[in-house]
């Protein structure tokens, strides 16, 4: 018997949510503005949420680890965020976006949740656009949409490169406007390193403040964790470097199960690994696959410059292989198809892994245009190539000019040297329809739970779920829960549940500090990383998850036998918070591998070597492992899986085909 329930409303997949929304159970403003909530994060799904509540009525209290909650990981994104809007008139819809979110998450995500995030898509653009957020314009006035990976329709709304940052300057705006009217107390540079649990219910967080080191003890009648994904535990991804998995860890070890963790996104445009001095990857946005096309020299080994080979002795990889979709296929599909061609040693570039992402031709093509509305008639090639600059210029000029101040290469000139690199974490916290993890009380937004993105998310649909959750979803699911709470006073912090918790944070910093070790922090980090990447990576197989399992458990013991970390716990102390972090990335890592072992199939981004098709696909089990892997933490580094069935209603379950 599973010890889950997803909660998901009886009727119709089209009108679960209309449904759900008029009869949720509605808490007074009166009982509003007694009832307290804690929102951990301020990225967009935090930012959102801790804003539209406090516009509710609700008391929130906000926390984030920098000195700013506009500077959240968020702030990186830079291609767009998806919406069902049909502006392109090209045959977009609700039931499309649906259909494209979970064909390309491999039917591995829960099919209400999915509907209704589509559903609520084209708000969030009304709702940004309210606030002020300069997305992107047609020369007449319209909102502008391009393309991203795993659909046939131009539905990603953009600002340049910069979406996240814009979007997260209308959610910062709307978040500062309550912190203006007191209705949020915001925390800055403070970190939650425990969850407070009272009668079974989340009541609370233990924070640290990380100018002074001081423990600090919050109430909430309800806690939100918007906590961003765990990239980082393979220490190189496009991810910040503070992005970690602490929050939702110590969440799994309050009763909170961990769904799904072994899917990670390994994006197939980013800059290439350079060498070991490295500690950070840099994405370039899928939105150049528009117009960018991919290719690799036919002859191996090839080491003429790319503008001295032929056209005829190019391969358009990912055009040969899946016309239907060409460079535009999901993630997953095309930073598999690069590892391929660079495995067979087509790569190119000093390390051989890489392959060339090129504007030529369609700088060409857009050249072609402009010359025709200047009236240039038979332009010459040399014409429309300046002329198609400025129109690439005008459209991917920063991520152009980061490409070329990171290589020292001019991207207009000669292609873009790309290779996968993590980016992305489908798994996080499980959580019900209403978005509420396994411990009553506490829930859980954006890239921090598992919900809509199976087994790979599609380019922009990560900001889509950030907003929904925040603005949209959470607002009305949390009533349902605090619905139940209003006659609940506010429980003072002197209660033992916050001390003992208090009590538990001080020992583990304690512990870490006073080992005293020999080894850095970043040292292991780097270890950790390794390992994961080689063996939990862009491809895993049961040999190498077993070595991955027996290495990680002797890291962890390395790690807190050996640990230094300089300084004390009592004042600003950076390498004691990146001790803790990756303490629990080594916890993670172990579970991730054993999440990847379970799952005999491969689907998304968990690709399992010993399944795929002849043509090297992923090959799902659909009979077997058509669940959501939900695990619970039973201390000391068990686990025990719990299997939410998924069901497929609406859609027909195939083998995923972009051909
Ligand atoms: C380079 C890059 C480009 C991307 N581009 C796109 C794109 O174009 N379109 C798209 O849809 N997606 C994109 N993504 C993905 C997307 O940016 C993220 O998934 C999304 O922004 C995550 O938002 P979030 O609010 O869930 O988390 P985050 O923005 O990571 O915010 C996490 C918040 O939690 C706080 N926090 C975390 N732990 C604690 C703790 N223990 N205590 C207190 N506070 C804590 C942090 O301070 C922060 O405020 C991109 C990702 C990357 C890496």
């Amino acid at each position: 018997m599973s010890a889950i329930n997803s909660n998901i409303p009886e009727g119709e997949l089209t009108g679960k949510w209309t449904k759900f929304k008029s009869s949720v159970p509605l808490v007074n403003p009166s009982n509003k503005r007694s009832l307290e909530i804690i929102v951990v994060g301020s990225g967009l799904a935090g930012a959102s949420a801790a804003a539209t509540l406090a516009e509710m009525g609700y008391k929130v209290k906000c926390f984030c680890f920098q000195d700013s909650p506009r500077r959240a990981h968020s702030i990186a994104a830079q291609g767009g965020i998806n919406a069902a809007k049909n502006y392109q008139n090209d045959g977009d819809s609700t039931y499309r976006l649906f259909y494209d979110t979970i064909k390309g998450g491999d039917y591995r995500a829960r099919e209400a949740n999915v509907y209704r995030l589509a559903e609520v898509s084209a708000n969030i653009i009304d709702q940004c656009v309210a606030q002020g957020v300069p997305l992107a314009r047609e020369y007449g006035g319209l909102l502008d949409n391009r393309s991203f990976g795993g659909t046939q329709v131009q539905r990603t709304f953009y600002a340049a490169g910069q979406t996240g940052q814009q979007l997260l300057l209308g959610a910062y705006s709307a978040l500062e406007r309550q912190i203006g009217m007191g209705k949020v107390e915001m925390f800055t540079r403070h970190e939650m390193l425990e969850v407070v649990k009272i009668d079974g219910k989340a009541r609370g967080i233990i924070a640290r403040n990380l100018l002074t080191g001081e423990l600090e003890r919050h109430f909430g009648h309800a806690v939100v964790l918007g906590t961003g994904g765990y990239g980082n535990v393979f220490y190189l991804s496009t991810n910040a470097m503070g992005s970690n998995v602490t929050a939702a860890w110590k969440a799994n070890k309050q009763g909170a199960f961990f769904a799904n963790p072994c899917y990670t996104q390994i994006h197939p445009t980013c800059i290439p690994v350079s060498g070991d001095h490295q500690s950070k990857l840099t994405l370039m946005s899928e939105s150049l696959r528009n117009d960018g096309r991919i290719w690799v020299p036919k002859k191996k080994d090839d080491t003429r410059k790319a503008s001295d080979i032929p056209e005829d002795e190019r391969d358009y990889y990912l055009e040969r292989r899946y016309p239907a979709f060409g460079n535009l296929v999901p993630r997953d599909v095309a930073s598999r198809a690069a590892k391929e061609r660079c495995d067979a040693g087509y790569g190119v570039g000093a390390s051989k892994l890489a392959v060339y992402l090129d504007f030529k031709a369609n700088t060409e093509r857009y050249g072609r245009i402009e010359a025709s509305k200047n009236g240039i008639h038979n332009p010459d090639k040399e014409t429309c190539m300046r002329l198609g600059t400025e129109v690439v210029k005008e459209k991917y000029g920063n991520l152009f000019d980061m490409y070329a101040q990171i290589t020292g290469e001019n991207p207009y000139e000669t292609p873009m040297r790309i290779y996968p690199a993590v980016h992305y974490t489908m798994g996080g916290l499980w959580v019900d329809y209403n978005l509420m993890t396994t411990v009553p009380g506490l829930y859980c937004t954006g890239e921090a739970n598992f919900s809509d993105h199976g087994a790979n998310r599609l380019g922009a649909s990560a900001l889509m779920q950030g907003l929904a959750d925040g603005y949209f979803v959470l607002p009305y699911t949390i009533g349902q829960y605090l619905s139940k709470e209003i006659s609940v006073k506010a429980i003072p912090t002197d209660h033992p549940a916050f001390a003992e918790a208090e009590d538990k944070v001080r020992g583990i910093l304690d512990t870490l500090i006073n080992i005293k070790g020999t080894k850095s922090v970043d040292h292991f980090h780097k270890k950790l990383g390794l390992i994961m990447w080689e063996k939990c990576g862009m491809a895993r197989n049961a040999e190498g998850l077993k070595q991955a399992i027996s290495e990680i458990q002797q890291l962890k013991k390395d790690f807190w036998s050996d640990v230094r970390v300089p300084g004390g716990k009592d004042e600003y102390n950076p390498e004691l918070e990146k001790a803790g972090r990756v303490a629990d990335f080594i916890e993670l890592g172990e579970l991730m591998c054993i999440d990847a072992l379970n799952r005999n199939e491969s689907c998304g981004g968990h690709f399992r070597e010993e399944y795929q098709t002849e043509e090297g696909e992923a090959l799902r089990d659909d009979e077997n492992y058509a669940y959501v892997a939900a695990w619970e933490n039973k201390g000391d580094g068990t686990f025990e899986l719990h299997k939410e069935e998924l069901k497929f209603e609406n859609i027909k379950i195939a083998q995923r085909s972009y051909k």
